[in-house]
């Protein structure tokens, strides 16, 4: 746990220069703007400790696998996000000594995260070993506004001399992942140029193929003048460069200005990405950084209009929760069905830059609050593209029929993971999936999402279930064998209560669905039948018996579900009983002892009662949450904000709390030591969901909004913006009650406590408890 970022509600600051906190850093202040993103490596040399990290949404690389048992039915491949071509680097020299912050001393470091416009800034003061001292002020962003594009400002001042200053405005492609296999380079020189002010790289991805351009102009600009310069060019495979010389006076600051861009061979032939990626140049130039930046700070503005929560009352609160909107919203733009959100985002190599089931049962819910509608539908529309490959991936494991199986990590569809417990085992994602298009039509009323896409992706799935329960003999009953739940502690175990679950509902949704859509859309029903050779009568049959006749865990006398077979047996021990020393389990325990122990990983049981939060009374989920949450070791971030959202339902408004804070400052406080290796993106919208689903308890119920909302101890008030359906709505929770304005949009009714009020557009009301 570290505690160096300065508490502030807009930005993230961090003061001093700690080499030892500099990958920290990089991962804190990343940027990103859902098409490219970067750690935040600076612009001059640096032979310190860093993760170089620049990164193109949805380019990949197959990194061979690596195991030392291979299983039949494991993956080929692990598809690794990919560190590009390195678009920061701004080489200088000062009177032939390289600056290059290891090697000077440092004052006045400030590195700033301006979350509310949407840029880093760093300053500071270096003294060189020849006495030479500077000061810089680097300012830079990658553009929400126009998303193949980024800028960078870099001002260099000398504070005790005049002299000449050798400067190296470059683009480095003979980059590589500090997570690769074999030690491979994954890029392939394709050409380059250098001339005038521009720099341009072509990259391709080995196997994959995947081209990309990295282009820059460089403009530099002394006493508000842009000075004419003569740079020589340099270029080596796969870097391209300018050099030049500036002569700087004393206490006077020259100015020099990089725009940068992007493209891929996603959006383009090849032949045409030099083209487009120097039109792209021209126009940002022509622009210039400063427009470029205004343009920046109102699109995030228009986005912090649609997202923020204020919190009045506890600034570290405050600063941490736009922490991870901030973070959550330069990952993904939705504006792109083939991208989607990885566990690290633009932030780090770790977990492959791939999709988990993550998207489907933690970020759907931020992005259909906080984003328009076409955004989640996009996440959704992803999987559906992939259900080719799902169906593929569980014919390899055995299955037929069209039985689908998405994978537990993707990039294209295939599955990438492999540790058997896991890709064969852990098979509940297929039932989040299912969960998220429910989830979608529940929240946005868009039924003909069903129609459309729907349907095919829930039959794929309930095929599935359907072959991968067995009738017992001996229980009369259907099991599920041989599965890893989430909590991951424990594998290879029978009848996890949560899969089970999330299996027949599936089932039952199904065929909620196919009714619907036979009675909307006859002709897309008609012809999905035909496409799929779906029998209906005889499939629905079979899922019903399953439904009808499924096995499910219970202790009578506790009251509870059990997790998986035999859970009692146990010795059942709290996690407050074990010494500090052991934990984090993962880090001192042996595995083996982990799955022999009674320790949860993650939410397991109580995952299904987040989902399900009408299916069972609050009397039964307190039993299952006073047995299971003391069992939990929360060593997944995905764990506290189900923990925070079902405390906040059984009025543990203390517990609900603490489990927020853990998940808030997550990666700012560095609470897990592994921040540097990149942030839980994916976390932080489990810490948008503790506050709004849990502390603020909003959740929809037959087409009604509905908030049962607390106040956190600590805080005088907090407030958000949603959308819901045609409605904008602001919600802020104070002692005693909640004030609900209809921003905009027609009149609504919404459910607050008992009551359900109605709002007219433009009207603002008060409930008290
Ligand atoms: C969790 C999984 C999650 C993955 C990526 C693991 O530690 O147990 O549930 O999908 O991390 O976030």
């Amino acid at each position: 746990m570290k505690n160096y970022i300065k508490t502030d509600e807009w930005n993230i600051i961090e003061e001093g220069f700690d080499p030892h906190l500099n990958k920290i850093s990089e991962s804190i202040f990343s940027l990103g703007n859902g098409h490219m993103g970067q750690r935040a490596n600076f612009e001059e040399a640096y032979s310190g400790d860093t993760l170089q990290g620049n990164y193109v949404a949805g380019v990949y690389y197959p990194d061979k696998t690596r195991v030392g048992w291979w299983k039949n039915g494991y993956p080929e491949y692990f598809a690794k996000v990919l560190n590009a071509a390195n678009w920061v680097g701004i080489d200088v020299v000062v009177n032939g000594e390289q600056h290059d912050l290891a090697k000077c001393k440092v004052s006045n470091f400030k590195r700033v995260l301006n979350m509310q416009h949407g840029y880093l800034e760093r300053s500071f003061t270096a003294e060189l070993s020849n006495g030479n001292q500077i000061s810089i002020n680097a300012k830079r962003f990658c553009s929400i506004v126009d998303e193949e594009a980024a800028a960078i400002r870099y001002a260099i001042t000398p504070l005790n001399f005049s002299g000449e200053v050798k400067v190296t405005p470059f683009i480095d492609g003979d980059v590589s992942n500090a997570d690769s296999n074999y030690d491979e380079k994954f890029w392939d020189h394709v050409c380059h140029e250098a001339g005038g002010s521009d720099n341009y790289v072509t990259l391709r991805t080995r196997k994959t193929n995947f081209e990309v351009c990295t282009g820059s102009r460089f403009a530099v600009q002394q006493s508000g003048q842009f000075i004419r310069i003569d740079a020589q060019p340099i270029l080596k495979d796969k870097y391209s460069a300018s050099v030049f010389t500036v002569n700087l006076k004393q206490g006077e600051g020259t100015i020099i200005y990089k725009y940068v861009c992007n493209v891929s061979s996603q959006n383009y032939a090849p032949e045409q990405l030099l083209g487009a990626c120097k039109t792209v140049i021209h126009r940002i130039a022509d622009k210039g950084f400063d427009i470029m930046l205004e343009e920046q700070a109102d699109a995030w503005l228009k986005k912090w209009a649609e997202s923020d929560i204020v919190i009045e009352g506890d600034a570290s609160a405050q600063q941490g929760i736009r922490f991870n909107i901030f973070q959550l919203s330069q990952t993904y733009s939705g504006k792109d069905a083939r991208l989607n959100i990885g566990p690290k985002g633009f932030t780090g190599e770790k977990y492959g830059g791939s999709t988990y089931w993550d998207t489907e049962a933690y970020c759907v819910p931020f992005y259909l609050a906080t984003a328009p509608q076409e955004v989640t539908k996009n996440l959704l529309i992803y999987r559906y593209k992939q259900l080719d490959k799902a169906i593929e991936n569980a014919a390899k494991l055995g299955f037929n029929k069209g039985a689908a199986l998405y994978p537990m990590v993707t990039m294209n569809g295939e599955e990438c993971h492999n540790e058997w417990e896991i890709t064969f085992e852990e098979i509940h994602r297929n039932g989040a999936i299912a969960y998220a298009i429910f989830n979608y039509i529940r929240y946005t009323g868009d039924q003909d999402y069903l129609n459309d896409f729907g349907l095919e992706v829930l039959i794929g799935i309930s095929r599935f279930w359907k072959q991968r329960v067995n009738w017992s003999g001996a229980k009369k009953q259907y099991v599920m064998l041989g599965v890893t739940g989430p909590n991951e502690y424990e594998n290879n175990i029978n009848n996890n209560w949560y899969t089970c679950n999330m299996a027949t509902w599936c089932m039952e949704y199904t065929i909620e669905a196919l009714a619907y859509v036979k009675a909307h859309a006859a002709d897309k029903y008609q012809s999905l039948l035909s496409k799929l050779s779906f029998d209906g009568a005889e499939e629905t049959k079979d899922w019903q018996h399953i439904i009808d006749n499924m096995y499910y865990g219970e202790d009578k006398e506790l009251g509870i579900y059990l997790q998986q077979d035999n859970f009692l047996d146990k010795e059942i021990i709290h996690v407050k009983d074990l010494p500090a020393a052991d934990r984090p389990l993962n880090q001192k325990w042996s595995w083996d002892r982990i799955l022999r122990s009674c320790f949860i990983k993650q939410a397991d049981v109580l995952q299904g009662f987040y989902f399900f939060r009408d299916k069972y009374d609050v009397d039964t989920l307190r039993r299952n949450y006073n047995f299971y949450e003391p069992l939990t070791v929360h060593e997944s971030s995905l764990s506290p904000c189900i923990h925070a959202i079902l405390a906040s339902r059984l009025g543990l408004e203390q517990d609900a709390y603490n489990f927020y804070l853990r998940t808030s400052r997550l990666d700012l406080d560095d609470y897990n030591n592994d921040t540097e290796d990149g942030l839980h993106i994916t976390s932080m919208a489990g810490t948008w969901m503790s506050v709004v689903e849990g502390f603020a308890g909003m959740h929809v119920k037959n087409d009604l909004l509905r908030f049962e909302p607390f106040l956190p101890g600590k805080w005088q008030s907090f407030s958000f913006n949603i959308g819901f359906r045609a409605n904008t709505l602001n919600v802020k929770i104070v002692a005693g009650g909640v004030h609900i304005a209809n921003v905009s949009g027609k009149l609504i009714s919404v459910g607050v406590f008992e009551e359900v009020v109605e709002i007219g557009a433009g009207v603002s009301v008060f409930v008290t408890q």
